[in-house]
């Protein structure tokens, strides 16, 4: 058997255009346009493309964007002051800081000062706490966990009463994605088990999955006999294992594997998300969507 393939770029298309055009719509009706501004501190090259990545999307879509780069050594408390800037700031409704920041600075502190009310990226305290009491409690949920459940429902995946296996704990992706598919309501009514390092038999719980979710960080640590014959195979990591020549422009770009040996889970899932182009654009993606929720609810049209 050959699994469906679950593409996150072809979501990703779908929802950006479905934002597009409700965006023009708010616009015209209400003469307002989501704002996002994202905080960059330092020149780390990895967060300079997802920041440039996540502009150009906002621009794309029609976003009021403001994209403020600080310097490396910018001090704490003038980090602080800037979020409590973009907080009262009315013409923005997202704010992003973009991790990791410097260690001289207190990443729990700066992201915790973010109005909760602008936290898109879902991780302040008061929207972790409301994503577990779920349904309409619920502002903005984590971008990843939120592309993973959207994927599986644009996927067609029955997930009620489904035996979903998540593999990790983090608290970006593992519990809240498990959080979330408990939940009452589309896309989840599930039975949830989290494994991580110190689960006793990783592959005995796998193996009874309809859904298995693995965010682990470890090359192909799922192996195929761990797989049920015609599940959905969600893969989260992203593993840099080696380099190769990109077929577009000959330079040299990372390798990248997911967690799961997917030439072989290919065979026996029912349907598979590939690494790269799965899970991976679906993040950027949510976090529009979260942008313009976060509009939505300030206008009361949500
Ligand atoms: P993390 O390191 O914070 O957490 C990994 C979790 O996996 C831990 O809870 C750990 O207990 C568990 N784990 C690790 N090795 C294990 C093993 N051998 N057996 C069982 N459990 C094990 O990582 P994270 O931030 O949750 O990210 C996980 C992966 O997902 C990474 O590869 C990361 O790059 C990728 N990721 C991708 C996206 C995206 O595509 N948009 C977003 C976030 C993370």
């Amino acid at each position: 058997m050959t699994a469906k393939l679950i593409k996150g770029t072809e979501i990703r298309e779908e929802i950006l255009s479905e934002i597009e055009k409700e965006v023009k719509e708010i616009k015209e009706k209400h003469g307002k346009v989501p704002g996002l501004v994202t905080i960059l501190v330092g020149e780390n090259p990895a967060s300079i493309s997802y920041v440039t990545l996540k502009i150009k999307t906002a621009d794309r879509l029609g976003f009021h964007e403001i994209q403020d780069n600080q310097p490396a050594d910018v001090a704490e408390a003038d980090l602080l002051a800037l979020i409590d800037k973009y907080n009262k700031d009315e013409a923005i409704n997202g704010i992003l800081v973009q991790l990791p920041l410097p260690k001289h600075i207190d990443e729990k502190k700066i992201l915790n000062a973010i109005d909760p009310d602008k936290d898109v990226d879902g991780f302040h305290p008061v929207n972790v706490g409301r994503l577990m009491i779920g349904g309409d409690e619920v502002k903005f949920a984590p971008c990843t966990p939120a592309g993973i459940q959207e994927m599986i429902i644009r996927a067609g995946v029955e997930t009620s009463g489904a035996e979903v296996v998540v593999v990790g704990r983090s608290n970006i992706v593992g519990k809240p994605i498990a959080n979330m598919m408990v939940q009452k309501g589309p896309g989840a009514n599930s039975t949830v088990t989290i494994v991580h390092t110190r689960t006793k038999d990783l592959a005995a719980h796998c193996k009874r999955a309809d859904i298995l979710i693995v965010a682990a960080g470890v090359p192909g640590l799922v192996k195929p006999e761990w797989i049920k014959p015609g599940s959905c195979v969600i893969d989260v990591g992203v593993n840099r294992v080696g380099e190769k020549k990109s077929e577009k422009t000959g330079k040299m770009i990372p390798l990248l594997k997911g967690d799961v040996d997917f030439d072989a889970a290919k065979e026996i899932a029912g349907s598979i998300t590939p690494v790269p182009g799965g899970v991976g654009p679906m993040t950027i993606t949510m976090l529009m969507r979260n942008t313009l929720k976060s509009l939505k609810y300030k206008l009361g049209i949500q």
